[in-house]
């Protein structure tokens, strides 16, 4: 066998360790694809918010939790070569905001600005996100924002699925250590791969999902609103919604939202 074959089947190799491992973990079992992956849960009422686990077990000790939970996260990511991402990016986009935020808003993947910045969320569809997220009555600061990838796919193309195995679990460790009250899924992709539903965002978006026990707003990309502003309303019902949902178990934006 040539060296690059190796070299190939040693990377796969790694990239299903990987993944398997963050399945075994959080209970899932199988290899991400986009289209055959089974069904998530059926929708939940809005009222289904529920306490949850404040602490997680992670193979017989207490999982580190919060900005210590996320160093873990972050230090195992280190200067990742997990796909063929790498080579490309210019800075790996992690996330930003508050690790022990009640509310995560997960996107797609970074575009140029995130990508030269190393922040998710900073160029025209983030400053978009960044009024949405003061609309309810936070900051940034106060939420948590992140991709399903933490590099950019060349051209802003679509993620493949061999992205997504390499990159997802880390992304599942990140919401186990933040663990949020809400998670707001922005746009089909990040809808389609933490429900592993490939219903259209146009029906899923509006209804209450269950992502691991937490629950899961799937909403409009807000790329997607800044090329159909007419469906800004539909969103921001949705983030309407999400702050009714949290209010019903006591938690409240910092400052009032717009009306
Ligand atoms: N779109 C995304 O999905 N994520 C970003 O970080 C920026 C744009």
């Amino acid at each position: 066998m040539a060296p690059d074959d190796v070299e190939e089947l040693r990377a796969i190799v790694g990239q299903l360790r990987t993944n398997l491992e963050a399945r075994g973990r959080s209970g899932l079992v199988g290899v991400v694809t986009t289209k055959s992956a089974p069904k998530a849960a059926a929708p939940v009422a809005a009222a289904a918010v529920v306490e949850h686990e404040h602490e997680h077990e992670d193979g017989g000790g207490k999982a580190k939790t919060g900005k210590a939970g996320l160093k873990v996260v972050r230090d195992e990511l280190g200067d990742c070569k997990r796909c063929k991402l790498a080579p490309s990016r210019t800075n790996l986009v992690f996330g930003v905001g508050n690790p022990d935020a009640d509310l995560v808003f997960v996107g797609e993947a970074p575009g140029a600005d995130e990508d030269a910045q190393g922040e998710p969320f900073v160029g025209k569809a983030g400053q978009l996100l960044t009024k949405m997220i003061e609309a309810m009555g936070y900051t940034r600061a106060d939420v948590y924002i992140c991709n399903v990838l933490k590099c950019r796919p060349p051209g802003n193309r679509n993620p493949e699925p061999d992205e997504v195995a390499s990159c997802e679990p880390f992304l599942k460790k990140q919401l186990a250590a933040i663990r949020p009250r809400m998670i707001v899924a922005l746009g089909k992709f990040a809808a389609q791969c933490l429900l592993r539903d490939d219903t259209p965002i146009t029906r899923l978006r509006g209804g209450f999902r269950s992502y691991e026990g937490i629950p899961l707003m799937p909403t409009l990309h807000p790329a997607y609103l800044l090329r159909d502003p007419s469906k800004k309303k539909l969103a921001w019902e949705d983030l309407k919604a999400v702050n009714a949902a949290l209010a019903r178990v006591g938690i409240h934006p910092p400052r009032p939202p717009a009306g």
